[in-house]
C-alpha cells in the first residue's frame, strides 16, 4: 500500500500509547509506596505500644495476685514484717523463675527499697525524682522500654506503679517491675511481619489493579487515537486512503525521485458517474465507487498507492516506472479491469474512466505541479477519444474545465447568464480594428466567469448548442447595432459548432435572423472549424453554400489543426482562413512554423481568401506577420477579449508594431 504509508504508521500512535502507560504506571507507583510507608510506620509504633500495653497488663496481674494480697495496709516506709516478706517472696519467685519477670522491687514513697527479688539494696534504684516514680506516687502507672539496669544487653520493659493492698485499697508504696522485652519484641516483630506481608500483598494488589486500569485505559486511548489517525487519512466510504494520505505518499515518492527513482502520478475520473447518481440514486453510486475502489486496489502492485481524492476522482502513485509506456500499460490493465460488468440492484453497469498521467520528476518537482499536470492530462483524456493521456508540455497553464450539467446550462440560457466578450481583429496594414470575434462566457452564479471550454462541450453533447448559438448570434447582432450607433463599423464574427452546421434549417434560421435584425449580412462572419466541414460534408457544405449565398462570410477557424487541405476548401465558398495559434505562437522561434504560416498565407491568398493569424502575443510576431502579408491578426498582444464598450478606447491608439524587428528572419517570398 505504498512506502510512505509505513512511515506514517511508524510515527503513529503506538509509541505514544506505551509511553503514556509507563508514565501512568510510574506515577501511580509513588503514592502507593508512600501509602505503604505511612501504614508500615503506623503499624510499627502500634507494635511498640502493644508491647508496652502487654507489659502494663502483666505488671498489673503481678501486683494484684502477688503483692496486694501479701502486704498489709501500712505504709511501706514502715518496712515489711517477716511474714509479709515470706508471702511476697513465695508469690514472686514463681513469676521470676518462670522468666516472665526479670526484676522486681517494692519501694516506699520515699524511694527506699523494702523488697527486692535479688535482695539488692538499691544502688541501681530508681531515684525518687524520676518522673516515672513521681507519677506512680501520684497513683498512675508508667511503662517504658529501658536498658536492663542489671547490665545485660537486652532491653527491658519497666513498669512503675503504686502498690494498693487488698485490705485497705490505699496506695502504700511503689512497685517497680522489669519484664523481659525480647519475648514481647519477638511477638510484636512476628505480628508486624505478618502485618507487613498483608500490607504488601494488599498494596501490591491495589497497584496491580491500578496498573491494569491504566493499561486498559491507555490501550483504549491508543485504539481510539489509531482510529482517529486512520479516519483522518482514509475515505470512509471506500476505505481507501484519502487526499491527505495521497499527498503524503506523493511527497515521499518525490523524495525518492531525488535519489533517482522515476514514477507516475495518475488522476482517474469516472465518466458519467453523475448520471449514475442522478438516475439510479446515491446508494447505487456509492456501491459503484466501492467496486471501483476494490478493483483499483486489486490491480495495483504492492508499492503503488491508490486514494480516493473526492467524488468520483481517484489518484494513484506508481513508483518505479522509468518509462511512460510502463505507466500506460499498467493503466490499460486497470482500465480493462474497471470496464468489466458490474451488477448493482440488478442493473448492469460498466465503468469507463479517464486517466491523466504526470511523470515524476519529468513533469514537476512538487506534488502541486504534478497534480495540476495530471489533471490537465485527465481533462484532455475526457475531451478526446483517448482514455489514457500522458501529460504533454504543450499547455500547462490550461485552466481546468469542469463538466457542467445540462440542466444548469439550460437555466443559464433562459436566465441570461451568458455574456459575450469580443476580441478585436486588427488589419495589419493599417492597425485599425476590422472586426471583432464574439467569445461566449457564462457568468455562473456560484463559480464565477466560466470560459467556453467549461460548458461549450456540454452544450455540444447535449444538443443545447443550437440554443446557445442562436443566443450568441442574436446578442452579437444586437451589440453590433449598438456600436454602429456609436459610429463604429466593426464586422462581427461568431463561432459555429459542427453540430450547428449539420443541423437541418440552421442556415435558414441565421439568414432570417439577419433579415429580422436588419443587419448587414456582409458584416457578419461565421467561424467554422475544419472538422465541422468534414464531419458531415454534404450537410455542412450545403449550409455553408446557403449562408455564403446570403452574403454572410465564412471563416475556417483553427486552420492547420485538422486534416483538410486547402485544395478541399476551393469548392467550399470560404472567405477567410484563420491560422491556428499553435503555429503563430512559435513564429519567433521555429523556422518550420514560419515556413508553414508563410505557405498558408500564400496559398490562401491564391484561393482568394483573407488570412487572419490567431494568438498573436508579441510585437515581433505581429511585425513578422505583417511583412509576410498576413491580412488580419488577433491576439493578446492587441487585446484580450472584453465586453465591447471596453474596446472603444483602443480606436484612438493605433498599434506600434511597424518598426522592423531584427530578431526574426523576415519573410522572403510573398505569393500575393
Ligand atoms: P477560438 O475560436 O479559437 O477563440 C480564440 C480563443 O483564443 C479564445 O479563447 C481567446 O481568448 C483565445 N486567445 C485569443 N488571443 C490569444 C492569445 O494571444 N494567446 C492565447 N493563448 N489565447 C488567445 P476562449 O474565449 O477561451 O474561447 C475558446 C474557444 O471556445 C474558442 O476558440 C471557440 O472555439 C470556443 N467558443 C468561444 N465562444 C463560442 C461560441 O459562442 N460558440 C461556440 N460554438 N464556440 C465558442
Ligand atoms: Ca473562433
Ligand atoms: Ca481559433
Amino acid at each position: 500500500m505504498g512506502r510512505g504509508m509505513e512511515d506514517v504508521r511508524r510515527s503513529g500512535s503506538g509509541g505514544v500509547g506505551s509511553r503514556l502507560f509507563l508514565i501512568y504506571a510510574g506515577a501511580s507507583l509513588v503514592p502507593v509506596l508512600l501509602l505503604g510507608l505511612v501504614l508500615a510506620d503506623k503499624d510499627r509504633s502500634a507494635g511498640v505500644s502493644l508491647g508496652l500495653d502487654q507489659g502494663r497488663a502483666q505488671a498489673a496481674v503481678i501486683e494484684q495476685t502477688a503483692i496486694a494480697p501479701a502486704v498489709g495496709g501500712d505504709d511501706l516506709a514502715a518496712g515489711l514484717s517477716g511474714s509479709e516478706l515470706a508471702h511476697i517472696r513465695q508469690a514472686t519467685d514463681l513469676a521470676i523463675f518462670a522468666g516472665s519477670v526479670t526484676r522486681l522491687r517494692l519501694r516506699s514513697f520515699g524511694g527506699g527499697v523494702v523488697f527486692s527479688d535479688d535482695g539488692s539494696g538499691g544502688a541501681d534504684a530508681l531515684p525518687s525524682v524520676d518522673p516515672a516514680f513521681r507519677s506512680a506516687a501520684a497513683g498512675r502507672t508508667s511503662v517504658a522500654v529501658v536498658a536492663d539496669p542489671a547490665g545485660s544487653r537486652d532491653r527491658v520493659i519497666r513498669v512503675v506503679q503504686p502498690v494498693v493492698p487488698n485490705s485497705t485499697g490505699q496506695a502504700t508504696g511503689i512497685l517497680e517491675i522489669y519484664l523481659p522485652y525480647a519475648a514481647i519484641a519477638a511477638r510484636v516483630q512476628s505480628e508486624l511481619r505478618s502485618t507487613y506481608t498483608g500490607l504488601a500483598v494488599g498494596l501490591g494488589a491495589m497497584y496491580a489493579i491500578l496498573a491494569l486500569i491504566s493499561w486498559s485505559t491507555t490501550r483504549r486511548l491508543r485504539r481510539h487515537a489509531a482510529e482517529r489517525h486512520h479516519q483522518a487519512l482514509h475515505d470512509s466510504l471506500t476505505g481507501l486512503p484519502n487526499r491527505e494520505w495521497f499527498r503524503i505518499n506523493a511527497e515521499a515518492a518525490l523524495g525518492r525521485a531525488e535519489r533517482g527513482e522515476r514514477g507516475a502520478l495518475v488522476l482517474i475520473d469516472l465518466n458519467h458517474f453523475k448520471d449514475v447518481n442522478d438516475t439510479l440514486g446515491h446508494h447505487v453510486g456509492d456501491a459503484l465507487l466501492k467496486v471501483v475502489a476494490d478493483r483499483l486496489r486489486g490491480s495495483l502492485r504492492t508499492d503503488d498507492t491508490v486514494a480516493r481524492l473526492g467524488g468520483d476522482e481517484f489518484g494513484l502513485v506508481l513508483p518505479g516506472l522509468p518509462q511512460p509506456g510502463q505507466a500506460v500499460a499498467l493503466l490499460e490493465t486497470i482500465r480493462t479491469v474497471l470496464s468489466e460488468e458490474i451488477i448493482i440492484d440488478s442493473v448492469s453497469l460498466s465503468v469507463e474512466a479517464s486517466f491523466g498521467i504526470a511523470l515524476y520528476p519529468t513533469h514537476g518537482a512538487s506534488v502541486e505541479q504534478l497534480l495540476q499536470r495530471a489533471d490537465a492530462a485527465m481533462y484532455q483524456a475526457k475531451a478526446s477519444t483517448a482514455d489514457i493521456v500522458v501529460y504533454a508540455q504543450a499547455d500547462p497553464a490550461a485552466p481546468r474545465p469542469s463538466p457542467v450539467i445540462h440542466a444548469e446550462l439550460r437555466q443559464a440560457l433562459d436566465h441570461d447568464q451568458l455574456v459575450l466578450h469580443y476580441q478585436p481583429q486588427i488589419e495589419l496594414a493599417t492597425g485599425r480594428i476590422e472586426g471583432v470575434e464574439a467569445l461566449v462566457r457564462w457568468q455562473h452564479p456560484g463559480r464565477g466567469l466560466l470560459l467556453p471550454h467549461e460548458f461549450v462541450p456540454t452544450a455540444e453533447e447535449s444538443g443545447l448548442i443550437e440554443h446557445l448559438t442562436d443566443w450568441v448570434l442574436l446578442r452579437a447582432l444586437s451589440d453590433q447595432h449598438e456600436w454602429i450607433a456609436r459610429g463604429v463599423d466593426w464586422r462581427v464574427s461568431v463561432n459555429v459548432s459542427a453540430r450547428n452546421l449539420s443541423c437541418p434549417g440552421f442556415a435558414e434560421r441565421v439568414i432570417s435572423l439577419v433579415a429580422d435584425m436588419a443587419s448587414d449580412p456582409r458584416r457578419l462572419c461565421l467561424e467554422v472549424t475544419e472538422t465541422a466541414l468534414t464531419a458531415r460534408p454534404a450537410a455542412a457544405s450545403a449550409a455553408v453554400k446557403a449562408l455564403s449565398a446570403a452574403g454572410i462570410a465564412i471563416a475556417i477557424d483553427d486552420f492547420g489543426t485538422g486534416y483538410t487541405g486547402l485544395w478541399q476548401l476551393r469548392t467550399a465558398s470560404v472567405d477567410e482562413i484563420k491560422i491556428d495559434r499553435t503555429f503563430v505562437s512559435n513564429l519567433t522561434t521555429s523556422a518550420q512554423d514560419r515556413s508553414i504560416v508563410q505557405a498558408i498565407i500564400g496559398l490562401s491568398h491564391g484561393l482568394g481568401c483573407t488570412v487572419t493569424a490567431e494568438g498573436v502575443e508579441s510585437q515581433a510576431t505581429a511585425q513578422w506577420l505583417h511583412t509576410a502579408n498576413c491580412d488580419l491578426a488577433q491576439g493578446y498582444y492587441f487585446a484580450r477579449p472584453a465586453p465591447w464598450p471596453e474596446l472603444l478606447p483602443r480606436l484612438a491608439e493605433p498599434p506600434s508594431f511597424f518598426s522592423p524587428d531584427p530578431g526574426i528572419p523576415q519573410p522572403t517570398m510573398s505569393l500575393r
